[in-house]
């Protein structure tokens, strides 16, 4: 119980990480940079003043306190060289490089990647031009299309559009306006996919991989799927709608085909390959890389994990993943519900007071995470859009979306709203699978 270990961000997906990551054997202490109102509170784990935009400051601060593995929780230090100038200091770094980041950090360069090696994307081009994008948009031979900025814009550049006018008024606004700033200097233009989407994300030291259970998010902010598109209002895992076949399907075609070809590219990929799909009539198609931790799914994915995750990290790291294979649970689902404050993913309220969050400590089939949180004084009071996230396992699914349901509704703070539907999809097609077994 030697090491020391630093984790980037402040969002629910840093708190299980750190969460995790502190129960190794392995690890003296973790730091999180900032962290927020829930990190501080876990066993071995304290929160840092760092501003993580600033490499320098990063670098100084793994020095003062013999930083033995950085962990990044956010794409944007990714995308800022942290994990190139923490490694030519000699600081271990899970997360890709600058070049490799790229993957996300401009989908004009991951959609041309996936053209090139074959990887089963939707049609698509990129524009750097407004005119030119929005006669593409006329002339398309899809009426449905995506509009997406080539650049990091914390979730916000993407317009699903049902319309060419409403396809055009996104490149007005992303080209023209600028809204999303440089981010949307490129905007690709995109074929719209039907089917459910899901989240499968993979460890990779470079040249091996292998993937955790897969995850299924929620986007919009309301039930039903209604409402803007958020960072994500809750996911449960393992996804029912991916068996094995496709599983196989996306290691081989997708995940293992990315790392190679990165590779061959002289790109090396290390750290968490996410893969955002759309399980197409004609197999899973990416809709998005991330070069990283998901969040929420990370918070549904991780408590499923039996062994150390430590190892696993050093492991993708010291490039040897094969020595340090994670392990899962079986037979056990887990649900994470988003709590988040009045006006998410617009504006939201801050600085309320966070109640009942002693119900969750007392059931141990229950986890609490949290995002936008802050203490003042004695209280709890959120500080964020995303707040919290319940967590609940169980073998059932429906009986882990019914004990996150209850202990969601024991914690109160004015404004709060949450989706009741989380994973109630897949409780129907468990359903209407059973009944086809059954008849059969
Ligand atoms: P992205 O950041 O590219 O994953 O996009 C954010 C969200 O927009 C995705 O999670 C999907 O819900 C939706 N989306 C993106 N691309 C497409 C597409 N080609 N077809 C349908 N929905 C999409």
């Amino acid at each position: 119980m030697t090491d020391k270990v630093l984790i980037l961000g402040s969002g629910g997906r840093e708190h299980v990480l750190a969460w995790k990551i502190a129960q190794s054997p392995l690890v003296q202490h973790v730091f999180v940079a900032p962290g927020n109102g829930g990190t501080r509170l876990v066993e071995k784990v304290s929160n840092i003043v760092v501003n993580i935009k600033d490499n320098k400051e990063i670098l100084e601060c793994c020095k003062t306190k013999k930083i033995d593995l950085v962990v990044i929780g956010p794409e944007d230090p990714l995308a800022n060289g942290i994990v190139d100038e923490l490694s030519a200091a000699g600081i271990k770094c899970f997360g890709p490089s600058k070049k490799a980041a790229k993957l996300e950090s401009s989908k004009a360069f991951a959609k041309a990647f996936m053209e090139k090696y074959d990887i089963p994307t939707g049609q698509y081009k990129s524009f750097s031009e407004p005119e030119a994008a929005k006669k593409h948009i006329q002339s398309a031979p899809y009426e449905a299309l995506v509009v997406k900025a080539s650049g990091l814009s914390a979730g916000k550049g993407v317009v699903v559009a049902d319309s060419r006018e409403a396809a055009t008024q996104a490149v007005e606004m992303m080209m023209k306006e600028k809204t999303l700033g440089m981010a949307g200097e490129i905007v690709v233009i995109e074929e719209l996919l039907q089917g459910q989407e899901v989240s499968v994300l993979a460890f990779s030291d470079g040249k091996n991989v292998s993937l955790m259970k897969p995850a299924q998010d929620h986007k919009r902010a309301f039930e039903n799927d209604k409402g803007p598109n958020t960072g994500g209002m809750g996911a449960y895992c393992p996804c029912v709608f991916v068996n094995q076949t496709i599983m196989k399907q996306i290691e081989s075609d997708i995940i293992k085909k990315t790392v190679d070809a990165m590779r061959e590219d002289g790109v090396p990929f290390v750290g968490v390959l996410f893969a955002g799909l759309m399980l197409t009539a004609e197999g899973p198609k990416v809709l998005e890389f991330n070069c990283r931790f998901g969040d929420p799914e990370t918070q549904s994915i991780l408590p499923l994990m039996e062994s150390d995750l430590y190892p696993t990290l050093l492991a993708c790291v010291n490039g040897c993943l094969p020595e340090a294979l994670p392990k899962w649970k079986t037979n056990l689902f887990s649900v994470g519900i988003v709590l988040a404050s009045q006006g998410y993913p617009g504006s939201s309220s801050k600085g309320k007071v966070i109640t009942g969050l002693e119900a969750i400590s007392k059931n141990t089939n229950t986890l609490l995470f949290h995002a936008g949180t802050a203490l003042a004084e004695t209280d709890i009071v959120t500080s964020g859009g995303r707040v919290l996230t319940v967590v609940a396992l169980a073998e059932e699914l429906l009986g882990a979306i019914t004990l996150a349901l209850n202990v969601v509704m024991s914690v109160k703070f004015e404004g709060a709203f949450f989706r009741k539907d989380i994973g109630q999809a897949a409780v129907q097609e468990l359903k209407s699978k059973e009944l086809t077994y059954k008849s059969s």
